[in-house]
């Protein structure tokens, strides 16, 4: 017998993005439908959290109510599936919010991203699904028609209904009991998910931690623990595991996980993750990291899910749940932000969590590259943020260099105990992939003196390493710089063009670069190129400099000075031709030809045309001796 009095449905349309978003969760997502089950259950969590919340926070005890508990009703002859909660509800302002917008912006744009990445599967890789919040419009993967009755604390009630093509309408009703029930027929081909067992299963592997009672036809069957209040001795790795693929929605196991149970200035307990893999949104959103941290609990109450406050945003990436029983349960946004309470637990696990990384990188180095892997360039921002802890995180970088191998690392205290005694500074160069660096004219003298130098291949890697400027007592120093402590070979000098032989060499690339360069040397470091470009003292890293230029930040090039190697035939060859007759043209083209092709070797050269163009009057030159 039904009490509802019809009243007057008003019909409401969807947002445009809404329209295409439910268009790609019905024809991309489809391969995966059971997750709908997984979104659902968690909304209803959610919905049962606040109130659990008001209880506590008005002194009321659960025993004051009824049970809050998830329902789900099956009938598999029917193919019906109903969900539903005693939790906070909506009021019909909150159906138009909640029901007809996209919650998270951005996730259109993602989605579609990955459905062009990967259309010969035939639908978005499941294992992303999970960070993408496609949330309550999943269930249209296995219905045609959801109805929502819905009612929040001192509203009316309603009912909200949707083919989820391009309309909804909402209806007021007559309904006592505060909470949501979602009802649909399930399509033909989605029948199983009216069977007992499958739904089972499902809430077993997606939703077993959900800290409220799921009853499946008037049978419980999740099992609820707050495993971070056990102690350590008691955990078992496979609990802990599947503790982490529901809080962090990864399908993959964590990388590694770290128990704390602290008593003191403040007591809090944590049980804290690290993921294999980086998420698909840290990688491509910037400032991605700004809403992320773990789930923050108050005396057995979820009060964030993700509390930014807990880590510093180099952290960020760490999953997990921090409970303590210092703060008040009602603690609003702002008292989380300016709590003394808050700094300290984020001061104790910032400590604790860069102790676990050093441990990682001593005891389980595999791990701990893993972890570098996925995670390095997000902890480097640390250096710059993070002034008390930076000494740690400065012993945690790693590089390759011409020491190691392609893909492995050294740290800096290894090189510095490599260092020869008279070497005095810590030489690195950046660059897109070590093969391109290894061609790197300026590494010539080093390779030849046997000085490792590091080899930064991570892009964030020039904005931090310059900012080090020095370790152990010995600065960092660019190879590329033109102030970098490089001796003149004894006895090649022999093999070098005298001072006056060089000097109208230099004075006329001079004249042709004219302003293209801030100054002409002579070189110590080159050995078998016959120039380089360096940086003067004041110029920005070569990388940088490249990345501003792409970034439309800076058009202006730094100058570079540019140095002559004396002992290289084709600058002999010049010194030559200028003794003979200094206005040859020959020589003016091939000081661009060697200017431009540095450039090019550095990756800067804008037009590849004129130095072409240049290029092919060199060879006709060259092939006409050659004929004659
Ligand atoms: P998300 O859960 O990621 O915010 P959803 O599309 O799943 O996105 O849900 C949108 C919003 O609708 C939720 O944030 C919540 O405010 C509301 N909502 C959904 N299901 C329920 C429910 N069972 N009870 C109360 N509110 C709900």
């Amino acid at each position: 017998m039904s009490t509802k009095k019809k009243q007057k449905v008003q019909e409401f349309e969807y947002k445009a993005e809404m329209k295409q978003l439910l268009n790609l969760i019905v024809h991309s997502l489809y391969t995966h439908p059971e997750i709908f089950l997984r979104e659902l259950i968690s909304n209803a969590s959610d919905a049962l959290s606040k109130v659990r919340f008001d209880q506590l926070t008005e002194n009321k005890t659960e025993e004051d109510g009824e049970e809050l508990k998830i329902t789900i009703m099956l009938d598999e002859k029917e193919r019906t599936f109903v969900i539903e909660d005693n939790g906070a509800g909506m009021s019909e302002e909150e159906l138009i919010t909640n029901l007809g917008t996209v919650a998270k912006s951005g996730t259109l744009g993602f989605l579609q991203a990955l459905k062009e990445d990967q259309p010969e599967q035939g639908g978005i890789d499941a294992n992303l699904i999970g960070q993408f919040g496609v949330g309550f419009y999943s269930v249209f993967m296995v219905t045609d028609e959801v109805t929502v009755e819905t009612k929040a604390d001192d509203s009316p009630g309603c009912i909200w209904r949707s083919s989820g093509e391009g309309t909804y309408t909402i209806e007021k009703i007559d309904r006592e009991k505060q909470g949501t029930k979602i009802s649909f027929t399930l399509k033909e081909d989605a029948g199983e998910f009216a069977e007992a067992y499958r739904v089972e299963t499902i809430i077993r592997k997606y939703s077993n931690f959900v800290d409220f009672p799921i009853y499946l036809d008037n049978k419980r069957v999740n099992s609820i623990t707050a495993l971070w209040q056990r102690p350590k001795s008691e955990l078992k790795e496979e609990e802990i595991n599947e503790f982490y693929k529901f809080i962090s929605v990864d399908y993959q196991e964590p990388l590694d996980y770290l128990h704390l149970s602290l008593e003191g200035v403040v007591s809090f307990k944590a049980l804290l993750f690290l993921p294999k893999e980086a998420p698909m949104d840290m990688l491509y959103q910037q400032g991605a990291l700004e809403n992320h941290g773990p789930q923050l609990y108050v005396r057995k109450v979820m009060i964030q899910h993700e509390c930014k406050e807990l880590l510093p945003e180099y952290l960020r990436f760490v999953k997990g749940v921090v409970e303590t029983e210092d703060l008040p349960l009602n603690v609003s946004r702002e008292v989380v932000q300016n709590s003394p309470v808050m700094a300290k637990i984020r001061q104790i696990l910032t400590t604790k969590i860069i102790g676990w990384f050093e441990s990682l990188a001593e005891d389980h180095p595999e791990k701990f590259r893993q972890f570098y892997k996925a995670f390095g360039p997000v902890v480097k921002i640390g250096l710059n943020t993070d002034f008390t802890n930076r000494e740690k995180l400065i012993e945690l970088l790693r590089f390759e260099s011409t020491a190691t191998g392609e893909g492995e690392f050294t740290t800096l205290r290894e090189y510095v105990d490599r260092m020869a005694e008279d070497q005095k500074e810590i030489y690195y160069l950046s660059g897109d992939n070590r093969q391109q660096m290894l061609s790197n004219p300026n590494l010539e003298y080093f390779r030849k003196k046997g000085i490792e130098v590091l080899l930064l291949v991570d892009p964030i890697d020039v904005f931090v390493i310059p900012s080090i400027s020095e370790y152990d007592k010995k600065p960092l120093k660019s190879i590329e710089k033109a102030d970098i402590d490089i001796k003149p070979e004894e006895g090649e000098e022999k093999d070098a063009l005298s001072k006056n032989m060089i000097e109208p060499v230099l004075r006329i690339f001079k004249e042709t670069l004219g302003d293209r360069i801030e100054d002409v040397v002579e070189s110590q470091r080159l050995v078998s190129s016959p120039v380089t470009l360096v940086g003067g003292k004041d110029t920005m890293d070569p990388q940088i400099e490249k990345m501003l230029r792409m970034m439309k930040q800076s058009d202006a090039a730094g100058k570079k000075v540019l140095e002559v190697n004396p002992s290289h035939p084709i600058i002999k060859n010049l010194a030559g031709l200028c003794m003979l007759d200094e206005s040859h043209p020959v020589i003016r083209k091939t000081m661009s030809q060697l200017f431009e092709g540095a450039l090019l070797l550095e990756g800067s050269l804008e037009s590849t045309a004129e130095f072409v163009s240049r290029m092919n009057d060199i060879i006709e030159a060259a092939t006409k001796q050659a004929k004659t």
